[in-house]
């Protein structure tokens, strides 16, 4: 068995959080690929290193003074060094050249983001006694950028024999030899590809959550964790605003069915979320049809009527063009006999609507117009929706019984995803009101 093991930023902000990482990857010899991102917060209010490295580049850029937060990027990692004996590594004099680099104004905005994860992967490394392997060496961009998978699996034949390896997260290699990041959160997807790459039997991905919760805490604090959703349910709860792993890490493992499991650095006796092919999803890791419900704010409905709309093939079409010239994708569109409906997020339409009003009218010349703002969106998933008879009726019953009138109602195709609009003032109460009724 071979297991890839990511470590977030908050499982590495500190010396202690080095020891507890260590400890995980010593436990299971099977751990033979370990995947870092750069130290980030180690209480609320504290600096993530790679925003340090973002704030070093842009004043370097503009040829502004970076000494003050390139200080503070110096004392993390030295302090680190420091606390595990770890001077062998000479981070001070790697510090010094990246400094230095920044100095000349030419350094990219990428690379300098980069050396967060690069001197992380360098301590990790001295301090599991284990090789580093850059991932400049491992992750390769086509000319346009896009990932080359191909490329990366050939480069990536030189981890086969290798018991245990540090790589760096976050970045790669362009043809010409730049280096390029992801972006935010980037580490996600290194850890995913190099589980395909080695053909890994589990991707690890460790955090600071005991897994992802069936709802938002911060909305339903008692929202338990889920034992296990499938790659698709996750997608669908991750647009909707759920948020633990970047969104595009799910891919390079889905295609190779290699399971990920979410786990908590600081408690690594819990169980965890394991997110898997919807083949392998069983009864008894669910706690119900549900897997979670998520949803997002800001959202605006317009409404447009016209009779024998429905028999009008065009009238979808062009609307969708006019959005498209504003560069605006509707997130949903659901429609009836005379009339249809898009739904736009509020970022995409600002400033835009007076416009977008205006070419509706006389391009599609509706008999009515209604604009509805304010909107949230609330997304129910599961598998286990489909064909399961009663779910709307339980959904709609507990809206009601709540008092939360729903304004739109969208089911995807699948049925594993059934997606309400609310007034935004009612978001909170409908979340909890469907999270009782399925997950409870
Ligand atoms: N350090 C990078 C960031 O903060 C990448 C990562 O942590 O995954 O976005």
């Amino acid at each position: 068995m071979i297991k890839t093991a990511k470590f977030g930023g908050s499982s590495l902000s500190d010396a202690t959080q080095f020891q507890k990482v260590a400890a995980i990857v010593r436990a299971d010899s099977d751990r033979r690929f370990v995947v870092v991102s750069a130290p980030g917060k180690r209480f609320s209010g504290d600096e993530k290193i790679t925003d340090l490295l973002y704030r070093c580049a842009a004043l370097a850029s503009a040829r502004e003074d970076f000494s003050a937060p390139f200080g503070r990027i110096r004392d993390r990692f030295l302090s680190i060094e420091r606390d595990l004996g770890l001077e062998q590594v000479h981070i001070g004099p790697a510090l010094d050249e990246i400094e230095a680099a920044l100095g000349t104004g030419r350094a990219t905005r990428d690379f300098v983001a980069s050396r967060g994860e690069y001197l992380c992967a360098r301590l990790m490394s001295a301090y599991l006694g284990a090789p580093m392997v850059d991932a400049a060496d491992l992750i390769r961009f086509d000319e346009s950028g896009k990932l080359d998978m191909m490329a990366t699996e050939c480069a990536c034949a030189l981890l086969r024999d290798m018991p245990l390896a540090v790589i760096p997260g976050f970045y790669g290699v362009m043809p010409d030899g730049s280096i390029r990041t992801f972006s935010r959160g980037g580490s996600d997807i290194t850890g995913s590809i190099i589980a395909r790459a080695v053909h890994a039997s589990e991707y690890e991905n460790w955090t600071d959550v005991d897994g992802f919760m069936m709802a938002d805490p911060r909305i339903v604090p008692e929202a338990r964790i889920m034992h296990a959703v499938s790659y698709t349910e996750l997608r669908e709860l991750s647009y909707m605003g759920a948020s633990v792993l970047h969104e595009e890490s799910i891919f390079p493992v889905r295609e190779a069915r290699i399971p990920i499991h979410v786990r908590n650095t600081n408690r690594p006796e819990a169980g965890g979320t394991w997110i898997v092919n919807e083949g392998t999803l069983m009864k008894e890791h669910r706690h119900g049809i549900v897997a979670g419900i998520a949803g997002r704010r800001g959202f605006t409905m317009i409404t447009l009527t016209k009779d024998n709309l429905h028999k009008q093939p065009g009238f979808a079409y062009t609307l969708l063009k006019i959005l498209d010239r504003h560069d605006i994708t509707a997130e949903s569109m659901p429609s009836g006999i005379d009339n249809l409906t898009v739904i736009l997020n509020d970022t995409d339409i600002q400033g835009k609507m007076d416009q977008l009003y205006h070419e509706i009218r006389t391009e599609l010349k509706p008999d009515t117009v209604e604009i509805a703002s304010s909107i949230a969106l609330i997304a129910t998933v599961g598998h286990g929706m489909a064909r399961t008879l009663g779910v709307a009726a339980r959904l709609f019953t507990a809206l009601h019984e709540a008092g939360v009138s729903s304004r739109i109602i969208d089911q995807s195709p699948k049925e594993m995803n059934l997606i309400v609009g609310v007034d935004q003032r009612d978001f909170e109460n409908a979340v909890r009101a469907i999270y009782s009724a399925f997950c409870e």
